[in-house]
C-alpha cells in the first residue's frame, strides 16, 4: 500500500504503548474462578482465558500473555485487530455493568500477540498415526484448522484457489482495521510444522474432489461464501458502478478505485458498511447507504453503523435501489421508499410504497447486498445439503452429511474470524473422532 493511502488508511485501533498497556491490564478485576470462567472468556468464541493474559501483562511477563493467548488461538494477533470486540469480549465486561468502559481486551491481546511469533505447542501422542487432510480454502477456518491439526502430527494440505493464503483478512478485511500483517507472521508457524500449501489451485467438479477423496482421511471445506450477489438492476453496466468484494480487493493490493464526489452504497451489512467508510476516505464528499429495512433491521452491527454515522456516511434507510441512471458514467440512484410488513417471529418484510419514487445524485455506486452461497458443492460432493444458505453441519463436530467432509467459517454460518477459529477447532476434534472410527 502506498504512502498515500497508508495516510488516507490510518488503524482504527492503533497499538497501545507500554505505560497504557499496564494502565488498561491494571483496570481488569480477573473475574472468574472455580465455579467458572470471567464473563469475556465465556463470550470469547476461541475461549482465550482473557484475565490470565492481561495479569501476565499486567506483571510484565509478555512471553506468557503471548502463549496463553495462542495457545487458544493461532489467529490471535489478526482476531485482536478485527474481532467485533464490542458485542463479544468487551460487551462481557462487568465494568460495563457499574457504568464504566469495558477494558480494551481488543488492543491488550494484540499487545499480547505482538510480543512474538506464534510457537505452535507441538503435541503428538506415542500411538498417534498422521492423518491426511485436504484443506479446501486457505482462509481463516483454513489456517486454523491446519494448525490444530498440524500440531497433532498430522499431515495437512491446504488448497487456495488465490495467490496467497489469508482469504478475507487478506482481500477483504478494511484496511483501517488489518493490512495484511500480522497474518504472514501467524501462518509461517503451519510451514515449519510442514503444512503444504498449493495456491492458484481451485478445486472444483466432481472429478477434483473424487481425487481428494481417494488420497485423504478427511477434507475440510473452508471454502467461504462466493461472489457478491448481482442485484441485476438497470444500468448496472455504467462506468463508477462496481462490486464491494472486488472494490475492497483492489484497494487492499494498493490499486484503489477512483471514487467520484458522490458515491451510494447498496446494502446493510458490514461490507458494505465498511466501503462506505472506505469510499469516504478515498476522497468522496457524500456517500450515502441506501437500505430496504429499517435502521433496527440491518445485519450490520449497530456499534459499527454509529461510528459509520459519527464519520459522515448518510443513511437512506426504507429505499431500494430501482435503476441506475445515465449515459455512459453513473449520474444518479433511482430508489423507491419501502414499508415493512412485521409479521410475529420473522424478520419484517419490505413492500414498495407505489409512486414513492427519488433520485440520489451519484457518480459512484458500490453494490454490497451479500455473497452467494456455494451451493455448487452439493452438485460435486454427494451429500452435502444447505438449509437457510447454510451447509448443514454438525454442531459439535462441524462434520458435514457425507461423513468424510467437515466444513466451518462463513460457509457453515461464521461471521467472523473468531468464529472460524472456533469452528475449526470443533471441525479438528472431530476429523480424528472420525478418523479413529468413533464417528
Ligand atoms: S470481565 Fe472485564 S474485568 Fe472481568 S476479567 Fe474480563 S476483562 Fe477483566
Amino acid at each position: 500500500m502506498s504512502f498515500a493511502l497508508q495516510e488516507a488508511f490510518p488503524e482504527l485501533k492503533p497499538p497501545l504503548t507500554p505505560i497504557e498497556i499496564q494502565e488498561e491490564a491494571s483496570r481488569c478485576l480477573e473475574c472468574g474462578g472455580i465455579y467458572g470462567p470471567a464473563p469475556c472468556t465465556s463470550a470469547c468464541p476461541s475461549g482465550i482465558d482473557i484475565p490470565g493474559f492481561i495479569a501476565a501483562l499486567q506483571g510484565g511477563d509478555l512471553a506468557s500473555a503471548n502463549r496463553i493467548v495462542f495457545s487458544e488461538n493461532p489467529l490471535a494477533g489478526t482476531c485482536a485487530r478485527v474481532c467485533p470486540t464490542p458485542v463479544l469480549c468487551e460487551g462481557s465486561c462487568v465494568l460495563s455493568y457499574v457504568g464504566l468502559p469495558p477494558v480494551d481486551i481488543g488492543r491488550l491481546q494484540r499487545a499480547a500477540a505482538d510480543y512474538a511469533r506464534n510457537r505452535l505447542t507441538v503435541s503428538i501422542s506415542p500411538q498417534h498415526q498422521a492423518h491426511r487432510v485436504a484443506v479446501i480454502g486457505a482462509g481463516p477456518s483454513g489456517l486454523a484448522l491446519a494448525a490444530e491439526l498440524a500440531r497433532m502430527g498430522d499431515r495437512v494440505t491446504i488448497y487456495d484457489e488465490n495467490p496467497d493464503p489469508g482469504g478475507m483478512v487478506r482481500y477483504a478485511i478494511a484496511p483501517y482495521r488489518q493490512r495484511v500483517a500480522p497474518l504472514d507472521d501467524e501462518i509461517q508457524p503451519l510451514l515449519e510444522l510442514g503444512v503444504t500449501f498449493r495456491f492458484n489451485t481451485r478445486i472444483a467438479g466432481r472429478e477434483a474432489f473424487l481425487a481428494l477423496e481417494s488420497e485423504s482421511d478427511a477434507i475440510f471445506l473452508g471454502v467461504g461464501l462466493g461472489a457478491d450477489v448481482d442485484p441485476q438492476l438497470p444500468g448496472q453496466h455504467l462506468f463508477g458502478v462496481w462490486q464491494a468484494l472486488p472494490f475492497i480487493r483492489d484497494l487492499k493490493e494498493g490499486n484503489p478505485l477512483a471514487v467520484g464526489r458522490f458515491t451510494v452504497v447498496i446494502g446493510g451489512g458490514n461490507t458494505a458498511l465498511d466501503v462506505a467508510r472506505e469510499a469516504l476516505r478515498l476522497g468522496s464528499e457524500q456517500v450515502t447507504l441506501v437500505y430496504r429495512r429499517d435502521r433496527q433491521s440491518m445485519p450490520a452491527y449497530a456499534y459499527e453503523v454509529q461510528d459509520a454515522e459519527k464519520e459522515g456516511v448518510r443513511f437512506n434507510w426504507l429505499a431500494t435501489p430501482v435503476r441506475l441512471l445515465g449515459n455512459a458514467w453513473l449520474e444518479g440512484v433511482e430508489c423507491q421508499y419501502q414499508e415493512l410488513l412485521r409479521d410475529a417471529g420473522s424478520r419484517p418484510k419490505p413492500r414498495p410504497i407505489p409512486g414513492a419514487l427519488f433520485t440520489l445524485k451519484a457518480d459512484t455506486a458500490i453494490l454490497a447486498i451479500g455473497q452467494s452461497v456455494r451451493r455448487e458443492l452439493s452438485e460435486w460432493v454427494p451429500g452435502l445439503q444447505f438449509e437457510h444458505g447454510r451447509l448443514i453441519v454438525d454442531a459439535e463436530t462441524g462434520q458435514t452429511l457425507n461423513p468424510q467432509y467437515f466444513a466451518g467459517g462463513d460457509l457453515v454460518g461464521g461471521q467472523s474470524v473468531v468464529e472460524a477459529v472456533q469452528w475449526a477447532k470443533r471441525a479438528a476434534k472431530g476429523i480424528h473422532q472420525y478418523v479413529a472410527g468413533e464417528k
